[in-house]
Parts: structure tokens; sequence; C-alpha cells
């Protein structure tokens, strides 16, 4: 199979953001499910192509990595993360549909199309870690040790419920199956089977530390690696590494990212905002002044006669968003400022020079606001 580009594949465009991304695959997903189109081996690829792309899609660090090289990004095992190849819709639609849990939709979504396909693999829950950032670690990307506590496998029976395997037998509810079925009017529905939580096994002797869960709250402490560029909201996600389950797969772990205000910056997509504060006469008169950047200081012409709330560009000193190649602008907005406890002798200077500014001083906005006021009064009187 030829690879297409993923948001060809998804029919969305470039900048799509992570809603468009979740709508324009679960569109393909129902319509292209395995479960509803048994034995067409064209939807089936249709299906892993478009749960390959979605799987890149929606997170931050492969979409980014996708975005830079394209699929040799995932070919050889570099870049991504690594552990995707096609078509685990469980953990997809578990994500889709929020939570991911045993018994929450992914296993719904299973049961209605028959559950044939879909294995019936258990999950545990997607768990969510909110890290803080200055906008500089933002910026330039950083490695931070994060501690949580999350369901982990016990490590006294190490995760199987009991110490001895003898003890783990079929559950006796469900004969095993995970599942049960239960007449409702006119209709079968399977439901999970409430015994055995879907495990389809029983423990006798259950282990004393985790009652037979197989899971144990613990605390851990991991190094995430931020990608440079990312903003408020983006997501990096960890593999395996949320809610462990006895007899499945762990689910992952989602650290989004929040970002500190800056005491100097406001960022803008890929632009930054700064206000550079100059004295009234260096407004009039122009001037050079040193404008801070993300990477040091750097000079900003002011030309003679600027307005205050004029923005300057710098081109090139804003950020490179994390899914993007092109570095932004930093937008310098001036602010006058009126000078303040004034001596009498400076009044007096300022007096003078009140009395020489003629008309022609004026900028073109003034001169355009008192012109429209004059008019509106003699208005008043015609
Ligand atoms: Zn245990
Ligand atoms: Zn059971």
């Amino acid at each position: 199979m030829s690879k297409r580009d993923f948001y060809e594949v998804l029919g969305i465009d470039k900048n799509a953001n992570e809603q468009e991304i979740k709508k324009a695959y679960r569109k393909l997903a129902m319509k292209y499910h395995p479960d509803r189109n048994p034995d067409d081996p064209q939807a089936e690829e249709k299906f892993k192509e478009a749960s390959l792309a979605y799987e890149v899609l929606s997170d931050a660090q492969k979409r980014s990595a996708y975005d830079r090289m394209g699929h040799a990004a995932f070919e050889n095992g570099m870049g991504g993360g690594g552990g995707f190849g096609g078509g685990n819709f469980h953990d997809i639609f578990g994500d889709l549909f929020g939570g991911g849990r045993a018994g929450g939709f992914g296993d719904m979504f299973g049961d209605m199309f028959g559950g044939g396909r879909s294995s019936r693999r258990r999950r545990g829950a997607d768990l969510r870690y909110v890290v803080e950032l200055s906008l500089e670690e933002a910026v330039n990307g950083v490695k931070k040790e994060i501690t949580f506590t999350a369901p982990a496998p016990c490590e006294t029976c190490n995760g199987k419920g009991t110490k001895n395997p003898e003890d783990v037998v079929t559950c006796t509810t469900c004969g095993g199956h995970g599942v049960v079925r239960m007449q409702q009017g006119f209709f079968a529905v399977q439901q999970t089977c409430p015994h055995c939580g879907g495990s389809g096994k029983q423990i006798k002797n259950p282990c004393g530390d985790c009652h037979g869960s197989g899971v144990k709250d613990k605390s851990r402490t991991l190094e995430v690696t931020i990608p440079a560029g990312v903003d408020n909201g983006d997501r990096v996600r960890l593999s395996g590494e949320g809610e462990a389950i006895q007899g499945g797969e762990s689910g992952d772990l989602y650290v989004e990212i929040r970002v500190k205000e800056h005491d100097k910056f406001v960022r803008n997509g890929a632009d930054l905002h700064l206000d550079v504060p100059i004295s009234f006469a260096d407004a009039a008169l122009g001037r050079e002044v040193e404008v801070p950047t993300l990477d040091g200081r750097i000079n900003l012409r002011i030309p003679e006669g600027t307005q205050s709330h004029k923005i300057f560009r710098i081109k090139g000193k804003g950020i490179t968003p994390v899914r993007e190649s092109m570095k932004g602008d930093l937008l310098c907005r001036v602010i006058v400022e009126t000078p303040t406890n004034l001596s009498s002798e400076q009044k007096d200077l300022l007096r003078q020079l009140q009395g020489s500014l003629g008309e022609h001083n004026q900028s073109d906005k003034k001169k355009s606001f008192f012109d429209k006021l004059k008019d509106d009064v003699k208005d008043l009187f015609d």
C-alpha cells in the first residue's frame, strides 16, 4: 500500500485543530469500521489507513514529526515515540469518546456491531497531567520531571491478583467470555460481566495487598520531553503510562501544557507582543531604543513623529509553533509616556513649546478629530 498524505486521508486542512481531526476520523471510522463492512478488504484498508492517520495527527509530538519529515518520520523507528503501526481501534475509540475505561464507550462500540472482530481487550483509563511551563520553556522545548500517583501493577502478586497462579479460575458467571447476554424486550444486549469486570477470570485466594485487583496506587516519576513551540492545551502522550488494570493493557498518560504568563511578552500563535514605553520627546524626535527578545536584546528604530500605540513589526523574532516551520514576528507597541512631577522650570519650557506648536505640528488623526468636531458644532447651529 503506497502511503497517502495523512491530512488527505482524513480530508482535512493542514491547520486543522484537534476537534476537526477527531470529527473527520470519527466519520471515516463509522463508515469503514470492519464490523460494519464484513469481508470487505477495501473498507478494512481504508479503516486502517484512517486510524493510522488519526493516531499520528492526534498526538502533538507525532504530528510535529510528521509535519517536518512526512512518513519518513516513522519508517526508521525515529521520532515517533515508537509503538504504533495500524488499526488499534479499541485504543483510539477509547480516547475518542473519553475515558477509555473498560466498560466505557470503547466496549459498547464493539458490542454494538456484534463484537466479533474487535478483540475484547480491556484497557486502563487514560490519565491527564497538567504541567506548567515558562514561556521560554514552551518556546525552546524542555525536559520535565513529573511525579504522580496512579494505579500500577501490584508488586506483591505481580499484577495477577493472587500469589498462586492456580487460584485464578474461570469466571462462573460468564464462563470466561468476559461478557453476559441480557434480554431486553426484543433485543439481546451484550454487557461486560459484572462479576469479573470483563476479565473472564475469578480469583479464589486474593492477594492481601491489592485485594485481588492486581493493581495498587503507586507514586511514579517520569521524565517528559516537551517539544519546542508548544502552547496552552497542547498534549504530549506517554503511551502505557496511564491507569494499569489487571489482565489488560494500561491506558496512556497525557501531559497537558499550561504556559505561565510572561512579565513582558504576550504570545499569539507564532507572534510575540511587547509594549515599549518611550518618552514623548523620543517619540517626537525619533530614537533608537533597545528592546528585549527571547534571545537577547536588539535595537528598534523609532522614527521621528511616532504616535503612541503604533506597532512595529520585527520579522523572525517570534516563535516557531510546534506544528509549523515558519518563525513568527515580534510586534512592538510603542507607548508614549506623559512626563510627570515636572519642575516649574520644565513647565515653563513646555509652555514655551506649547505656544510655538502650530497646526502643522498636529498629527493627521488629531487634525481630523478637531475638524470633525468643528463641523459637528457648525451643524448644531445651522
Ligand atoms: Zn496484589
Ligand atoms: Zn465473568
